[in-house]
């Protein structure tokens, strides 16, 4: 097996994926392959309530609000979440610290007015903006809870005075959440919970039904809730791996047990990176990223020589993103912690080697 460090979609569980595999031909020993159910069979609907009730228990979700699968990605989400909690004269405060929240503000521009309270475009993103009034007259503030590309991650949620939308794509489940700080949370499913496809939405009741605009039935929260994600024909199969993989994670002791396991991970790595004279990380070093550790090689002639290394030791998806270069290890839930000590390990012996 190769030691994946992709960025996303992400590793799964190798159990996980044994189970997913044995279902396309023969779901549950029932002659039909998960992929040939119908959407509205007991089956699924088991699958589906699972998958919901999993969410609730792992995330700690309260009462008053409702939890979707949807699908479009989070880019879909970018989209949705003015177009449902954004009045056309209204006005929406988002933070800027990175390229995905970048791309949320855009989106929100089609619906209403955006005020970008912060940014850290000047520095390439390297840190996370914290100096910053969010404005009592928005609609909602958006955030980014773990920028992917740039290996930053918000240590602390900002307290709101208005509810706080968030971007969990890159760290959901990956450590422990007051579900009740958000209005709204949203993650692609494909980093820390399953196959890309499918799209998880947390939402509080009582946050729609003020944008005072029609909106057409798949963009419409209220119709996803009224449906249960089943307005139109949900994506089954990625649902259905979602669910093993929160089983999965249940089974392991859930978020809390994970977060753990994320930190010694995340610290190992980080304590080499700092340690090794080969190798220096890339952003502020209190607002470093869990799940996507960033560095770059002291000297740029080295990138070549150490990805070969790590691709003859198996390690994959080291490679930075193209928008900043060097190396991105992606240290999500499913990889172990033995993957991370393989990465380290190579990091050791080429400084050996390029002493
Ligand atoms: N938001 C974050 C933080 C991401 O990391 C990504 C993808 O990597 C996205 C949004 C876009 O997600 P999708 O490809 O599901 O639209």
């Amino acid at each position: 097996m190769k030691h994946n460090f992709g960025a996303g979609p992400g590793i799964l569980p190798h159990e996980v994926l044994k189970q997913a595999a044995e279902a396309v031909v023969d779901f549950n020993g029932i002659g039909l392959s998960i992929l040939e159910i119908s959407h509205r069979s007991a089956e699924f609907e088991a699958v589906l309530d699972e998958a919901v009730r999993l969410v609730k228990e792992l995330l700690g979700v309260p009462e008053g609000y409702s939890v979707l699968f949807l699908q479009g990605g989070a880019s879909t989400q970018f989209a949705m979440v003015p177009y449902n909690l954004l009045p056309e004269t209204g006005k929406a405060a988002y933070l800027e610290s990175g390229v995905w929240a970048n791309k949320a503000l855009k989106e929100a521009k089609y619906f209403g007015n955006v005020e970008v309270v912060a940014t850290s475009k000047e520095s390439n993103f390297t840190y996370i903006p914290k100096d910053f009034t969010i404005p009592a007259d928005a609609s909602y503030f958006h955030i980014t809870s773990n920028n992917t590309i740039y290996g930053t991650q918000l240590k602390q949620f900002f307290p709101s005075p208005v509810p706080v939308v968030c971007d969990m794509s890159s760290d959901i489940f990956s450590r422990k959440i007051n579900v009740a700080d958000f209005g709204l949370i949203y993650a692609g499913a494909q980093k820390n919970m399953g196959p890309a496809g499918t799209t998880l939405v947390v939402i509080k009741d009582e946050i729609l039904g003020k944008a005072d605009r029609k909106i057409p039935a798949m963009f419409n929260y209220q119709t996803q809730i009224e449906g249960g994600s089943m307005y139109n024909t949900p994506p089954v199969y990625p649902i259905y791996v979602s669910m093993l993989t929160l089983r999965w994670l249940k089974a392991k002791g859930g978020v809390e047990a994970i977060e753990k396991e994320n930190r010694a991970k995340a610290d190992a790595l980080y304590t080499e990176i700092d340690r090794n004279p080969l190798f220096k990380g890339v952003c502020a070093k209190e607002d470093r990223s869990d799940m996507n550790v960033c560095f770059v090689a002291e000297n740029p002639e080295h990138e070549k020589p150490f990805l070969k290394l790590c691709d003859e030791k198996g390690i994959v998806g080291v490679k930075g993103h193209r928008s900043v270069g060097g190396f991105r290890a992606s240290i999500y839930n499913a990889l172990p912690i033995t993957s991370v000590h393989v990465l380290i390990d190579a990091m050791q012996e080429f400084a050996e080697k390029n002493k």
